[in-house]
């Protein structure tokens, strides 16, 4: 049952997400032309972290003029692990491509240790940021420079500790050529669990003070998963981490959890909290425990809408 994510809402989002996937496609066209282009500012310095504290000041985002972000506002010390969850399309992904600037905010400002993002080098902030996102970007090349992507300094023993972490040590060296293996486009076909774990090993050996997963151990299967949940949090253990799942499962020993809806933050505490509160965090976990008798009418009513 854990496997149907958010299973009710998800049916009545199927055909809106392809309505919306040619929506987004045809405006994206014109909204690359005319987006200032995201870069550092002529007096921008390098990101200094001390704690690694984000904050989220009234901050508001749309795309090409569909607000996505209402009003975000949080603050999150450093070193705390949130999970972040909400129905699909409430702007979760959206939120934390804030955070290393994929997109800029249209209104307040995103901080970490106080320092507004868009006031700091694009390469010192990514360089403090690690993004795991559910589809990793793997370049035409081997297995070990997949992984060690950006980490200039890093010898093969690092490597291979950082594939050992993730779980993917034991796939890499059944590949053809181990790590000298070429993937990527032209190159050997990895499954969608197998680019997910390169792209845990780069983040792990990149070793960043900042982490943002999004769905980034969707596609691994489960009985993997289990152990890379294991490894993550470790790795989370002494960096802020923010972990977007669908599975209330993974994010349920979250320090703090934050539950997105229309694009705010509705509800915010510990998986205990939330379920005291009896909202729409409380409603999924019926769901996802199955639940499903107990549920309000009226939460059933705006799923299958
Ligand atoms: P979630 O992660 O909670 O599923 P997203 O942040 O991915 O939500 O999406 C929030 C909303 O923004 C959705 O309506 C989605 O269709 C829209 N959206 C996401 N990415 C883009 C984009 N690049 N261009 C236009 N609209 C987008």
């Amino acid at each position: 049952a854990q496997q149907f994510l958010w299973p009710i809402i998800r049916l009545g989002d199927v055909v809106d997400d392809y309505e919306r996937a040619k929506a987004a496609g045809s405006r994206v066209q014109g909204v690359l032309s005319r987006e200032p282009a995201i870069g550092d500012r002529p007096d921008a310095r390098p990101l200094e972290i001390d704690r690694g504290d984000v904050t989220y000041d009234g901050v508001r985002f749309a795309y090409s003029g569909e607000t996505v972000i209402t009003d975000a506002d949080f603050a999150v010390e450093g070193g705390t692990t949130v999970g972040v969850v909400g129905p699909t399309g409430a702007g979760k992904s959206t939120l934390l491509k804030l955070l290393p600037r994929l997109y800029d905010a249209d209104a307040g400002a995103v901080r970490i240790d106080g320092q507004d993002v868009r006031d700091v080098t694009l390469r010192s902030l990514r360089r403090s940021i690690g993004y795991v996102s559910q589809e990793p970007f793997l370049f035409y090349g081997t297995v070990a420079e997949n992984v060690r992507y950006g980490t200039f300094d890093a010898g093969d023993d690092d490597v291979e500790r950082a594939a050992r972490r993730a779980q993917a040590h034991e796939f890499i060296e059944n590949l053809p050529d181990g790590y000298d293996t070429l993937v990527g486009e032209r190159g050997v076909k990895l499954s969608g669990g197998q680019r997910q774990r390169l792209a845990l090993a780069r983040t792990m050996l990149k070793d960043p003070a900042i982490l943002v997963l999004d769905e980034a151990t969707s596609a691994v299967d489960t009985e993997t998963e289990a152990i890379i949940q294991d490894r993550i949090a470790e790795f989370a253990a002494d960096r802020t981490t923010f972990v977007i799942a669908h599975r209330l499962s993974t994010v349920r020993t979250a320090d703090r959890i934050l539950v997105l809806d229309d694009g705010a933050v509705v509800e915010d505490g510990t998986h205990e909290d939330l379920l005291g509160t009896d909202g729409l965090y409380a409603n999924f976990w019926r769901v996802q425990t199955g639940d499903i008798a107990s549920l309000p009418r009226a939460f059933l009513e705006r799923a299958l809408r």
